[in-house]
């Protein structure tokens, strides 16, 4: 019954790493999937989460018990005080539902899987580009997908205005995803006076934003300097979604390990909403796993093992900005052509290079580096060692 089942399509991004395993190249470099890597070249556990593993695994009265449909409570309410910030309004008028989500992409399907539910408008709208699961997630849990302007490949910045235009034109109510920071795949982010007029006009409108927050402390090294469009938004009393990620900025990446929040106007709206978010999610996977959510709890909770958190954050997010200077001025001292500033300007995990498919295909095929066709390079996979080559390869890239 299954034989004329034709074969899917690798996963553009996980597919990069798919095509990286099976190259014997001793030169090859994995700059597709954005995950940290040490300067050896090395995936990093934090010492601060195996610290916490530690407490967890020698306290006898950890248990493998089935955690309820939303998850450890603790961690929903540090998750939340994490991202609208431990004097948000919203936390102290209990307006906030938050449950715990298979880490950022798990929580955003039980946002859109609740808004496709009980929510009016099912039309949502989404940067160009943005990360290439988004439309996938919100189509296939029932909502519309439209397109807003993001990104201006001149200037390799904002399209400040094209945004303004497509959000200005968008149906009253529609649902908006935002990326809270560190924007993927282009590392551009609007400025915060930018940030406040699409609030304005976003509230103007009756748009309802959802926040994607996969790089809280990623993008600047400070948790709350990243939190800071999501409670500009939260701050004026309105609606948001928010979800968040642990996989990056703990490192938590195959723990799975995420939260979803839904700030409503009264706390008794967000008691109803939470008690429609158990529906959603009792069908699809039933509760939560314990063991990632214990580990961001022991953490967020213990203030000398959170203070341990954010400067070991501060490191990983000052090794990418150190790459993003080595590779800039190594391109500069190479004399490659074009204007390369915006590898600097750029912020977060990734840098959108400008390269285009042909050239992609090129780096790849002569240097073994691997990429997405997009020209987006994940700078936490870079090192001092592997930048000149990196550097080698775009300098032909451009002069062939
Ligand atoms: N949103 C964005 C913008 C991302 O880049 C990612 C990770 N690549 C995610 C969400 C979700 O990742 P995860 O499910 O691993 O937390």
């Amino acid at each position: 019954v299954f034989s004329n089942i034709v074969r899917a399509p690798e996963d553009p991004i996980l597919g990069v790493t798919v095509a990286y395993n099976k190259d014997t190249s001793p030169i090859k470099l994995n700059l597709g999937v954005g995950a940290y890597r040490t300067e050896e070249g090395k995936p990093l556990v934090l010492n601060v989460v195996r610290r916490a593993e530690q407490l967890l695994v020698n306290d006898p009265s950890r248990v493998k018990e089935y955690l309820p449909i939303v998850g450890l409570a603790e961690f929903n309410k540090l998750s939340a005080k994490l991202i609208f910030g431990a004097d948000s309004p919203a936390i102290q008028e209990n307006r906030v539902a938050t449950v715990q989500g298979l880490s950022g992409t798990g929580s955003l399907r039980i946002g859109a899987e609740f808004l496709a539910r009980h929510y009016y408008q099912h039309t949502i709208y989404i940067p160009v580009p943005t990360w290439g699961n988004h439309p996938k997630i919100f189509t296939i849990a029932g909502l519309s997908v439209k397109t807003y302007r993001y990104y201006d490949p001149e200037t390799r910045g904002l399209d400040f205005k094209g945004l303004l235009e497509d959000l200005g034109a968008a149906p009253t109510g529609a649902i908006v995803l935002l990326h809270a920071c560190a924007h993927n795949p282009t590392g551009v982010d609007p400025t915060l006076e930018q940030w406040e007029q699409i609030r304005q006009l976003m509230r103007s409108k009756g748009l309802l934003p959802f926040f994607d927050s996969a790089y809280q402390g990623f993008a600047s090294g400070s948790l709350d300097a990243d939190a800071q469009s999501v409670r500009m938004f939260v701050a004026d009393g309105g609606e948001c979604l928010a979800a968040q990620s642990y996989a990056k900025n703990m490192g938590l990446y195959g723990e799975r390990v995420g939260a979803l929040s839904i700030v409503c106007k009264a706390a008794d709206v967000a008691s109803r909403v939470e008690s429609q978010l158990k529906l959603v999610i009792r069908p699809m996977y039933s509760n939560p796993p314990i063991h990632g959510a214990s580990i961001v709890a022991t953490i967020l909770k213990d203030s000398d093992m959170y203070n341990e958190w954010t400067l070991e954050l501060k490191a990983m997010a000052d090794r990418i900005i150190s790459m993003r200077q080595l590779l800039f001025d190594t391109l500069r001292d190479r004399g490659t052509p074009g204007d390369w500033s915006h590898i600097i300007k750029q912020i977060g995990m990734f840098t959108f290079t400008g390269l285009n498919t042909e050239q992609v295909a090129f780096m790849t095929k002569e240097y073994h580096i691997y990429m997405t066709s997009d020209g987006r390079i994940s700078m936490a996979g870079l090192s001092s060692r592997t930048v000149p080559h990196l550097a080698d390869a775009i300098h032909a890239a451009v002069t062939r």
